[in-house]
């Protein structure tokens, strides 16, 4: 694991340790690892020190002889299509935070197949940063800024493409979508109104303050659309997140509806439509999702945990479909990345084909709960801790991808280590909430234990 990069690229706070020198540096090392003449494709959210961030990372990658083309604010799967698609450039580069709060921001890298950037190659860059090992172009080879438009235009076009936009304009639909001041306020309205739906947005006015709520669309902080997927007898409710690569859905009841619960109707969905099929999620996933997919005629393999390792796993695999209980939607069609637009498409599509409301279709999903914990962990101790718990275990079935797993009688049990903290992460997963709830306690304690004979 890297100092500098995380899952998500390099964040930090705006103009405190995400600042424009830190983000010319990040261009340096970018563009010495790249060659001269190469080109990088640059976007950016709406926050407001995006334009800022962009500038400095655009001027660092010209000065190591390499041309920027500006995307300006696209979605992160918008500016990842066209790496993609373009096969003009050598990396893209979204100045992003996703869902963090407004005062933070990010930089992360794409590959020019359209995926998060391989860890390997990560780590080479962060080597050039530290050891300030940057190439600089001579004054006749610094690199050109030139604009690239159309990005949001050609992404909506490449998804209604991929749908069946005619049952789509047959049902009339009304939808109500929230693009929480983000990107995907360029994007997801134009591409509702393409699709013949009837769609009232909400925070649909780019605005880097994001004042509508805070950007994180967890049930608190969305109460305003789940009123008025009500007030409006909505067919679904949709929230982007700041990014516009993931989003969660409301029922036309005005239900909040968990992730998992996306993730195993849309990987039914998938395999169904395609008469069998491989579904990828990561092993913290609810087991939901494979009794669904199942149910459905497909199969379900486990990664570990972050959507880019989920995304390179569906790719060496040939999957279906993936994705993360979080509401990051994976559809190999379009590309290999999270896709919010992809994802409201592809639901809306089920909803316009089956005839039926989204709480029914709901309603067909298996239910399990999941309770999660933290539990203190000294570093040194985590990967004994490990190996006994998995010992101690030996009688079960156990699945060592990403932590361990075990499947017990009632239900399963995962730990996994942080790669940030000295904690472990304890999620329990049972068919009702007592038997959860049980299981997690039941597990923390046996967990401690083990801990303290680590030791
Ligand atoms: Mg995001």
């Amino acid at each position: 694991m890297g100092k500098l990069f995380g899952t998500n690229g390099v964040r930090g706070f705006a103009n405190k340790d995400m600042n424009a020198e830190l983000a010319m540096k990040l261009g340096r090392a970018l563009g010495s690892f790249l060659k001269p003449g190469d080109a990088v494709l640059v976007g950016r959210d709406t926050r407001t020190s995006g334009p800022m961030l962009a500038a400095a990372l655009s001027a660092g990658l010209q000065s190591t002889g390499v041309h920027v083309y500006d995307a300006g604010i696209v979605p992160t799967p918008a500016l990842q299509y066209r790496v993609k698609t373009s096969k003009r450039f050598a990396a893209g580069a979204v100045v992003t935070a996703s869902h963090n709060p407004p005062e933070h921001n990010g930089i992360k890298f794409i590959d020019p197949d359209g995926t998060e950037m391989r860890s390997d190659k990560e780590d080479a860059i962060e080597a050039i940063f530290f050891d300030n090992k940057f190439r600089d172009a001579e004054w006749n080879d610094i690199g050109q800024l030139l604009l690239e438009p159309g990005v949001n235009d050609a992404y909506v076009e490449a998804i209604e493409k991929k749908v069946d936009a005619d049952a789509i304009r047959r049902r009339k639909l009304t939808v109500v979508l929230d693009t929480s001041n983000g990107a995907g306020s360029l994007t997801a309205p134009f591409l509702l109104r393409r699709l013949g739906v009837h769609v009232v947005t909400m925070n649909a006015q780019v605005d880097g303050t994001f004042p509508g709520h805070p950007s994180e669309p967890t049930p608190e902080n969305i109460k305003d659309i789940i009123a008025t997927v009500k007030a409006l007898n909505a067919d679904i409710g949709i929230v982007q997140d700041g990014d516009a690569d993931r989003c969660v859905f409301i029922d036309e009841k005005g239900g909040f509806v968990d992730g998992n619960r996306t993730l195993a109707l849309m990987g039914g969905y998938a395999v169904q439509k395609n008469k069998g099929g491989l579904v990828v999620t990561p092993v913290s996933s609810s087991g939901i999702v494979e009794e669904h997919v199942k149910a459905k005629g497909g199969r379900v393999e486990y990664t570990r945990v972050g959507a880019p390792i989920v995304a390179r796993y569906m790719m060496d695999h040939q999957a279906l479909f993936g994705g993360e209980e979080n509401g990051g939607l994976i559809w190999p069609e379009m590309q290999h990345c999270r896709d919010a637009s992809m994802t409201m498409a592809k639901i809306i599509e089920l909803l316009a084909t089956s005839g039926k409301p989204f709480s029914q279709l709901l309603g067909e999903v298996p239910t399990a709960t999941s309770v999660k914990k933290k539990l203190e962990c000294p570093n040194d101790r985590k990967a004994k801790a490990l190996d006994m718990f998995a010992k101690a275990h030996a009688g079960d079935k156990v699945d060592r991808t990403d932590g361990v797993k075990v499947y017990t009688s009632e239900g399963w049990v995962l730990v996994r280590p942080s790669g940030t903290e000295p904690i472990f992460r304890v999620y329990a997963e049972a068919k009702t909430p007592e038997v959860a709830e049980s299981l997690a306690n039941k597990s923390l304690a046996e967990i401690k234990d083990i801990i303290a004979k680590a030791g």
